[in-house]
């Protein structure tokens, strides 16, 4: 098999030949055709994460260490199958899911994999679609969807999952208890397809990038506003101050925004990982009764609801640009730029 490897961390990714893997026991194997790039792969890529005040999360003390192969954004197909696994599932197409955990701890027998302490996502922690070829637990694993193209049908593996389950912790929401979403890249594009298939309203996208909210108009968003006007705070509050902002860029400077206009027992709910650290008067959060929330991904089971709505035609897709695998780097570095609308999905395969 062939993959496109982090040898080094923040240096070009590096075309690797290897053994193509066998499944084992329940394990299938999956070809992999399409690939999406995430923020995720940028800091794995880089090998940390920015905590703020010139500190950083070493990746490389987490078990992320090079020469690994990124990627959990997978589209493919079953190839073959362990001797514990169904032979009539060869062939299978889908979407993998790639949250995957230890499968023994309190987390994983919840079916909560995506909590577990000692994960094995895909991509992140084991070997992912940066590669044509990648092992899968089970075939539960390998997700159909009905009638949606498969480089749009990869990023639900992780924007589309990670929209779906922020929006989950921010109901009920309305023109009663109206919600703000901070981003509209990747993720928060994904959550206003979401919003739009449920015909939801009381919602504001705010981004930095005009081009990126004209995207989220154009997908049916009923209301954007631009960050960088002077008045933004005001702007939100005049239509009523909200009741959840859900952060999909997650810095210091939209966590402030977002805590400087929550209402009174407002949400916060961090999904980004742009990086940097929350500074919040203290007294504010018992005297605002606010709730600050994470959000990350989601489990299988929510998984399959998400391809059983987007399976229904009901949901808008997010632009989605394809590329040649051998692109990979250069992708990386726009959408570290900012220079992505949507979403990148890489043709993975595919001759050069
Ligand atoms: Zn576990
Ligand atoms: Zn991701």
């Amino acid at each position: 098999m062939r993959c496109y490897c982090v040898a080094e961390f923040g240096e070009p990714l590096q075309r690797m030949e290897r053994p193509t893997p066998q499944p084992k026991g329940t394990e299938v194997l999956v070809r992999v055709s399409h690939c999406g790039v995430c923020h995720t792969d940028v800091h794995l890529w880089h090998g940390y994460y920015d905590l703020g005040d010139g500190k950083k999360l070493e990746l490389s003390g987490r078990g992320v260490k090079p020469p690994f192969t990124p990627g959990h954004e997978m589209f493919g197909e079953v190839v073959s199958v362990g001797p514990e696994a169904p032979e009539s599932v060869i062939g299978r197409r889908g979407v993998v899911f790639p949250w995957v955990g230890c499968g023994n701890c309190a987390h994983c027998r919840e079916g909560d994999d995506h909590l577990c302490a000692t994960p094995r996502f895909l991509g992140v922690f084991s070997p992912g679609g940066y590669g044509d070829h990648v092992i899968v637990p089970s075939e539960r694993h390998v997700v159909e969807m009905q009638g949606v193209d498969p480089a749009l049908a990869a990023t639900y593996a992780c924007s589309g999952l990670t929209a779906f389950g922020a929006l989950a912790k921010a109901r009920p929401f309305g023109p009663d208890a109206p919600l703000v979403l901070i981003g509209a890249g990747g993720v928060g594009l994904t959550a206003v397809a979401l919003l739009v298939a449920e015909g939801a309203t009381g919602y504001t996208v705010v981004d930095i990038d005009d081009g990126k909210l004209s995207v989220a108009r154009s997908l049916g968003a009923p209301a954007t506003l631009n960050a960088r006007a002077p008045d933004t705070n005001k702007q939100i509050a005049s239509a009523g101050a909200p009741a959840t902002v859900i952060d999909f860029v997650g810095s210091e400077e939209t966590a402030a925004m977002a805590l400087g206009v929550l209402r009174k027992g407002g949400t916060y709910i961090v999904v980004g990982l742009y990086g940097g650290a929350l500074k919040i008067p203290l007294p504010s959060i018992p005297l605002r009764v606010l709730r600050i929330q994470g959000s990350y991904v989601g489990n299988l089971a929510t998984f399959e609801e998400l391809a059983a709505l987007v399976s229904t035609g009901r949901v808008p897709a997010i632009p989605v640009e394809r590329r040649a695998w051998h692109r990979c780097t250069e992708t990386l570095e726009a959408l570290e730029a900012g220079q992505v609308n949507g979403r990148v999905v890489l043709e993975i395969g595919e001759e050069q």
